[in-house]
């Protein structure tokens, strides 16, 4: 196929550095490791390698695919696995993954059998090869994590003493995602009670008091981050530059950039013209009449990015006003002058729409790399 096809991911690994850089750095000041959240643009290893250079502690992915991936293309920073592992995958997580977030005793258990079963037969000193994990607490978002504090302490005390495959690496948090609750110092001091009861427990320090993803890290921003959180997971905040909450005039906003070719541009009417139904995905729409108005079509669609009100045009004027599998509808009235058929438009991305545009076959991308 030709290689200028459209729709083109384009990411611009020079603004990604900077961007990971600057946090990173922020991040070191207040004695805080980061694992680089690699699962919203899918892992890529040209992506990726650009968190290994940086220094990231861990590469990090809630799906042991991607990391199997990653390994595979001779990533050498240690793996975590984010979300809690299926039964189903932990011989994969065994020998993949470096470090997981872990909630369930039976999954601890198994784990370190095949943990001690991947090693079998390999020679050297296993005790290096032990897997870390973090147990992780819920404290409110209501998605994973030991909800009941003495069954994490009971957890870590049993992976202590009994399941010598595994090492306690620490504890950890996720907040936000489900519940939307907000990560505040509170948050942060409660789970640093959990780590000193744990330590108290098994009678030695965590390495890793994990304080959660990119929600938190408006506290290492303003300074408010309470003292002994020493690890953060980030994905969204490094990869658009910017975070709800967080005040950051330091990063840039545009690594990402979609572009998408324009198929049609005709003068049409704003409303639809006969009797309404429903959509292509089988949904009543409301549509306001506009009068005629200039509108373009682009090739792409649902399919390539999710949800129509996920991309945003760079160019002022130009407005997203519906989708289909495979065409986005663009409202350019206020630029009429200036687009034509054949013009190759931007847009910016959100977090949700890297997801699939990441994805898929059917878009191309593309990595400027010329240094800073
Ligand atoms: C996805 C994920 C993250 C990263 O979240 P961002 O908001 O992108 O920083 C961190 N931790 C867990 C457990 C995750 O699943």
């Amino acid at each position: 196929m030709a290689e200028n096809r459209y729709p083109v991911l384009e990411i611009d690994l020079r603004k990604l550095e900077h961007n990971l850089r600057e946090i990173m750095a922020r991040s070191a000041a207040s004695g805080i490791q980061t694992a680089g959240v690699v699962k919203g643009f899918t892992a890529w290893p040209e992506i990726a390698r650009v968190y290994e250079r940086c220094g990231c502690a861990y590469l990090a992915s809630s799906r042991i695919e991607q990391l199997k991936r990653l390994r595979e293309a001779g990533i050498q920073t240690p793996l975590m696995l984010l979300r809690i592992p299926m039964l189903s995958e932990l011989d994969d997580v065994a020998r993949t993954a470096d470090i997981s977030l872990q909630s369930e005793p039976e999954v601890l258990r198994r784990l370190d059998a095949a943990v001690e079963s991947v090693l079998t037969g390999r020679c050297g000193d296993n005790a290096d090869r032990r897997h870390k994990v973090i147990l992780m607490a819920d404290l409110g978002d209501l998605r994973e994590g030991f909800w009941n504090r003495q069954e994490l302490i009971d957890t870590a005390m049993e992976i202590e003493r009994d399941l010598p495959h595994l090492e306690l690496a620490g504890v950890g948090t996720n907040l936000t995602c489900f519940g939307s609750v907000k990560a505040t110092p509170e948050k942060m001091r409660e789970l640093l009670e959990i780590a000193s009861q744990v330590e108290k427990a098994v009678g030695r320090k965590l390495r890793y008091v994990c304080g959660g993803a990119s929600s938190s890290l408006h506290m290492v921003l303003d300074g408010t981050m309470p003292a002994g959180v020493n690890l953060l997971r980030l994905g969204e905040s490094v990869l658009l530059g910017d975070f709800l909450g967080c005040e950051m005039d330091f990063t840039y906003k545009d690594v990402f950039t979609l572009k998408a070719e324009v198929i049609e541009v005709k003068d049409k009417p704003s409303y639809p013209v006969g009797e309404l139904t429903a959509d292509a995905f089988g949904r009543t729409r409301q549509y306001e009449d506009r009068g005629i108005r200039r509108r373009a079509l682009a090739a792409m669609g649902l399919v390539d990015y999710g949800n129509y009100t996920d991309i945003r045009p760079r160019m002022n004027g130009v407005e997203v006003i519906g989708a289909s599998s495979d065409h986005t509808i663009l409202d350019v009235e206020a630029v009429k002058d200036r687009i034509r058929v054949g013009d190759v438009l931007d847009f910016d991305i959100s977090y949700a729409s890297m997801v699939y545009l990441t994805n898929t076959e059917s878009v191309r991308r593309e990595y400027l790399k010329e240094d800073c």
